[in-house]
């Protein structure tokens, strides 16, 4: 029989995948006899149980979403933002769904990335006025705090402990943790997390949240969350935990995982601003005020996160003056 040269090619994709998708004992001689000998991703590391983990937080700071109101643009820290002539965010710049790099153009896309247009829209006249920074999730906070960037627009979920440190703007998105897992793994939730591996992001609410949740599970900390699709596909842990908007992120570049359970948390983003500058505080609210209202959110919501399912609708926002 002659195989066409297209189906070759076709046998020979789905040989190196296979590993991927399948653990039958029917592999090659010649590749690792385990997915666990292949090596992990850079600065990947076991968390040891004795490492203390953050307390559950308590409402040290009544409700941490609630922002500043919107006012006059006016203020020192926008005035330095509009003579250098472009905003700098930073965020992740490999996270499907929220900052990523369209194959096509190279630009950064995603539902953060384009909320961060939005600020710059408003802020410099374009939404081309912009400079993006790549940024790890445990990159943020310190980011703000040594001013390297004015914003961070990351998935951030706005927190007592991290508004000792930063300031938020009112919440944008509102994710709720949960789990992700291969099809076949029999994994329904965070209770059958107990003695299996997990893969998470260092410096994350979602590392503190499963060690407080699910003590019994073994924990991986990586530096980002593209790391831990990877370590699931080599089958180095059984399921990765984090928000949900993430998770489908992941789930939709390989579709031999899914998202399972319930709801863990409820993460609210806000995006992250250097302590003290009230003025972008309240122009950064005034921008998403301005989204909430003139339909700009439904749509970036529409066109980036509608497999979370429908629109819930914008966050309404809580102000604390
Ligand atoms: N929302 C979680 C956090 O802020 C995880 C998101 C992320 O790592 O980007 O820690």
């Amino acid at each position: 029989m002659r195989i066409r040269p297209a189906l070759l090619a076709l046998l020979a994709a789905t040989a190196l995948l296979g590993g991927c998708v399948s653990d039958s004992g029917s592999e090659p001689p010649d590749r690792p006899s385990s997915q666990a000998e292949l090596p992990l991703p850079a600065k990947a590391a076991p968390v040891h149980t004795d490492t203390p983990v953050a307390p559950e937080p308590g409402q040290k700071c009544g409700d941490p979403t609630a922002s500043l109101r919107p006012d006059g643009a006016r203020g020192d820290t926008l005035d330095a933002i509009r003579s250098r002539g472009r905003l700098i965010v930073g965020l992740d710049t490999g996270s499907n769904l929220f900052s990523f790099r369209d194959p096509i153009s190279g630009t950064i896309v995603g539902f953060d990335a384009d909320i961060a247009r939005e600020v710059a829209k408003d802020l410099l006249g374009s939404a081309e006025h912009i400079e993006f920074r790549s940024l790890s999730s445990a990159d943020r906070e310190r980011a703000l705090q040594d001013h390297t960037v004015d914003l961070v627009v990351k998935t951030m979920t706005i927190t007592c402990e991290r508004r000792q440190k930063v300031d938020f703007s009112t919440v944008y998105l509102r994710a709720n943790q949960r789990v992700l897992t291969m099809k076949t793994s029999g994994i329904t939730g965070l209770a059958d997390l107990a003695g299996k591996r997990v893969c998470v992001v260092s410096g994350t609410t979602s590392l503190d949240r499963i060690r407080r949740e699910q003590p019994a599970a073994t924990i991986l900390a990586v530096p980002t969350w593209a790391d831990c699709l990877v370590v699931l596909q080599q089958r180095q842990v059984d399921a990765v935990s984090t928000d949900d908007s993430i998770l489908a992120g992941l789930a939709a570049q390989d579709p031999y995982t899914e998202v399972v359970g319930g709801s863990i948390s409820v993460e609210p983003y806000g995006i992250g601003i250097p302590k003290g500058d009230e003025d972008l505080v309240r122009f950064v609210n005034g921008t998403l005020d301005r989204i909430r209202g003139d339909g700009t959110w439904e749509r970036l919501y529409g066109q980036w996160l509608s497999g979370l399912g429908a629109s819930p609708g914008p966050p309404a926002p809580t102000y604390q003056d």
